[in-house]
């Protein structure tokens, strides 16, 4: 197994602790919580005591008041590895929405509201993909117009990871003329008159999360709920996904890890040919392939992280291709190896309640949300000035 070069005490210590938290108080029930439908809400608060949403916020909102990507990212790979992609979901839809909050909101929000998400009492959520598209950012058509006082909100979001629960949300929508330079953010709360929210059922995974379409019908927020500049919004969203991707590519090395472990303890206890499936080459081969594709996605991502961490002097800094690259570059291994863990554990792997099968469900998830493989083929691209 590679080390990490760039390991600490403090960065050891962290991840020691999130593992042993997930292996005890995740990992045992994450099947059966994904079956149901949902998460006890008191794990919300306890995994915000391992002060997970708190990298980069002040103390003062129950922040870590530092930042350190490489233990974002650990956390990001022990949840993959907690057996039900569920659940991390359902954790974790407020943490995209956290940075935008902290950075853009008003103290009177802030004061109200964040120290509640980040300690895990309340939910929030993100919401920039509309009925019409995702990909394509720059084309919302949620509109926000200036009342008096107050911004006047019409349209849809889909999609919304924790959309049903949350009790705050972060909405894109138009202000200005078309295209990019025209989107600014708004902060919702749950109870602002013009809004509702329904359910997306029927998924093919992600079950112990909820997503919601969010209805915005003259929807009247105040006008301080204005978060940033107006009109500069796209920008805001667009240095947001950064974290957001780097986190799911982490997630993916997670599953892909579950992939090899499972893989590895199958096919030394299972017989197959007279003698244990380990020893047969075609098996030992896809064992090789799987792990080499692990240390290169963990390669990546610590070098990334190193990156950030050396030069990272606010959102302009970010390596935004690398980690465009990474992302896609993970997913495909990850699909990869989904689909050799299945075929190692054959018929016993197509049955519900193993966690190989729970991550050949959810690639494509993976793959898609945050920016899809497509999107940040192109973006890795344009980033390198083509
Ligand atoms: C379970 C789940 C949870 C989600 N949670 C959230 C959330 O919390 N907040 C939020 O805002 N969104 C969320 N999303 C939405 C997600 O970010 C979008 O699904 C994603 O950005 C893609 O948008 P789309 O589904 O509208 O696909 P589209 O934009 O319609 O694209 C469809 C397909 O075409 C491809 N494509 C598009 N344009 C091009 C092109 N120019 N060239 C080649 N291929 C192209 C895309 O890659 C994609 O595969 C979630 C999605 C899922 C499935």
């Amino acid at each position: 197994m590679l080390s990490n070069p760039f390991e600490t005490p403090e960065r050891k210590a962290f991840r020691e602790t999130i593992e042993a938290f997930v292996a005890a108080e995740i990992r045992p029930h994450a099947f059966e919580w994904d079956e149901q439908g949902g998460i006890p809400m008191e794990l919300h608060t306890k995994v915000a005591d391992l002060g997970v949403w708190g990298f980069g916020i002040d103390e003062a909102y129950g922040g870590l008041g530092f930042d350190d990507p490489f233990m974002r990212c650990d956390f990001a790979v022990a949840m993959g590895m907690c057996g039900a992609g569920g659940v991390p979901a359902a954790l974790g839809g407020r943490s995209i929405s956290i940075d935008p909050i902290y950075k853009l909101a008003s103290q009177e929000i802030k004061d109200r509201c964040l120290k509640d998400i980040i300690e895990g009492r309340k939910q929030s959520s993100l919401g920039i993909t509309e009925p019409g598209g995702g990909s394509d950012v720059a084309r919302m058509t949620t509109t926000a117009k200036r009342d008096g006082n107050h911004w006047l909100i019409n349209g849809s979001k889909t999609f919304i990871t924790g959309g049903m629960q949350s009790d705050y949300y972060v909405i894109g929508a138009r202000t200005g003329g078309e295209g990019l330079s025209g989107i600014s953010l708004f902060f919702v709360d749950a109870d602002a008159p013009g809004f509702s929210r329904t359910p997306l059922t029927k998924k093919m995974g992600w079950w112990a999360s909820n997503q919601a379409t969010l209805y915005f019908d003259d929807c009247r927020v105040p006008a301080e709920n204005l978060m940033g500049q107006e009109d500069y919004g796209f920008l805001q969203i667009v240095h947001n996904f950064n974290y957001e991707r780097l986190g799911l590519t982490a997630w993916a090395l997670g599953m892909m890890r579950v992939c090899l472990e499972d893989s590895i303890a199958w096919a030394q206890q299972r017989e197959t040919f007279g003698k244990p499936m380990i020893k047969h080459q075609v098996i030992r081969h896809k064992i090789a392939d799987m792990s080499a594709k692990v240390d290169a996605v963990q390669s990546y991502i610590w070098t990334i992280c190193a990156q950030i961490e050396a030069h990272h002097n606010g959102e302009a800094d970010m390596p935004v291709a690398e980690i465009c690259k990474a992302k896609f570059f993970a997913t495909k291994a990850l699909e990869f190896c989904a689909s050799e863990a299945m075929q190692i554990l054959g018929g016993a792997g197509y049955l519900r309640g193993n966690r190989v099968e729970n991550v050949y469900r959810e690639v494509k998830v993976i793959a898609i949300g945050g920016g899809s493989e497509e999107i940040m083929r192109d973006l890795a691209v344009r980033q390198m000035g083509l």
